[in-house]
């Protein structure tokens, strides 16, 4: 038998997910943010299932070309650009768009002696202050890339800082940065995340860039995925490989953090956090057990959980143990957690069998 640790892809919710994004931004084209392997989906999983996103976002050259390798010929777009100059020739050799945000990436441009011109999606820092150019600036690097001779279509893009919040100010203070940076400029543009797609329709623009909520997460604060209508796209779940009743006072797992209130059943699932499971995650993590609640106690290990099987009198070796997913939204156990859907998303290794359905 194969250890039963799986993430189940479900490419009907992701279709379902991307019909949410056209009905909520009806006038703008879609650029699918799938970086750090499609958040843990599987890059070339998603991208199957995404047939009618107008771009695909991502962070590295590996991605981009693993994408043109699997034969994709839509816009990729690198969302941080080249790292080293050394890269153009295979950007360009790709067609790869590049977000161009700072001046050394404008100078590997005017160095590169490209043969075919690129396309630049050139990013204006509105407050995020992480990456781009301040407004002043803009003119003068718009200049640089035309004189270069290498530039191709120029677009201009910005990211949102707080759209999660939506009694936040600062995106529309970002917003009003955006347009006074641009003015006259001609070029089309694009500015929203997941939580502007939902939350802030003015940011649409010409181009929206979804990552979290293709993947049926809620990109907002206080709002479920069910609120927003999206639909879970990975579940992860493994099995129970073992199933025993210990006594009273019996100390469960490393550390011996959890003690037997009473005589009780507790079910050993093989998953932990060799697989991305996190292994903060505290005593009373909930987790589905044949698709009822239940909770972890003890210690997260490397390969296994312990499972307080009280309220379970049922269960057996073989039933399988949901870690999030249906019925478990991946934000309550981030939340739970201490950290973020994203997080707990990505960080899902190859040590998980994948399989995708739909
Ligand atoms: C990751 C990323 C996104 C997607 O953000 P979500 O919150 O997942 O929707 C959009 N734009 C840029 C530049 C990104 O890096």
């Amino acid at each position: 038998m194969t250890r039963p640790a799986r993430a189940r892809i479900n490419l009907t919710a992701l279709q379902h997910n991307f019909n949410r994004i056209r009905e909520t931004a009806p006038a703008s084209q879609v650029m699918a943010i799938i970086k750090a392997n499609a958040y843990g989906h599987g890059l070339i999983t998603i991208a199957r299932g995404l047939t009618q996103a107008n771009a695909f976002g991502v962070a590295s050259l590996d991605e981009a070309i693993t994408l043109r390798e699997a034969g994709y010929d839509r816009r990729i777009v690198l969302l941080e650009g080249p790292f080293a100059a050394t890269e153009l020739h295979l950007v360009s050799g790709y067609c790869l768009d590049v977000v161009i945000h700072c001046s050394e990436q404008v100078r590997m441009l005017e160095e590169s002696h490209l043969r075919r011109p690129l396309n630049v999606w050139l990013k204006v820092d509105t407050g995020m202050h992480r990456l781009g150019f301040e407004g002043a600036e803009i003119a003068g690097m718009v200049q640089r890339l035309d004189a270069s001779g290498c530039l191709g279509e120029l677009r201009f893009m910005s990211h949102l800082a707080c759209a999660d919040d939506t009694a936040d100010d600062y995106t529309r203070q970002q917003l009003e940065v955006f347009d006074d940076s641009l003015q006259v400029l001609t070029g089309e543009r694009s500015l929203a995340n997941s939580a502007a797609v939902l939350a802030w329709p003015d940011t649409h623009y010409d181009w929206v860039r979804p990552g979290i909520m293709l993947y049926g997460s809620s990109p907002l604060l206080g709002s479920t995925a069910a609120d927003l209508d999206l639909q879970p796209v990975m579940t992860l779940e493994s099995a129970l490989i073992s199933v025993r009743s210990y006594p009273q006072g019996a100390r469960v797992g490393y550390g011996s953090d959890w003690v037997c209130p009473e005589s009780m059943p507790v079910g050993i699932a093989a998953i932990g956090y060799g697989d991305g499971y996190p292994r903060h995650a505290p005593s009373g993590m909930p987790v589905l057990v044949n698709g009822r609640r239940a909770q972890i106690i003890g210690r997260v290990s490397m390969d296994m959980i312990c499972i307080d099987l009280r309220g379970h009198p049922q269960t057996a070796v073989g039933d399988t143990v949901t870690l999030w997913g249906e019925g478990l939204p991946v934000e309550e156990v981030a939340e739970k957690a201490g950290t973020i859907a994203y997080e707990l998303l990505c960080r899902v290794n190859h040590r998980v069998q994948f399989m995708s359905t739909g």
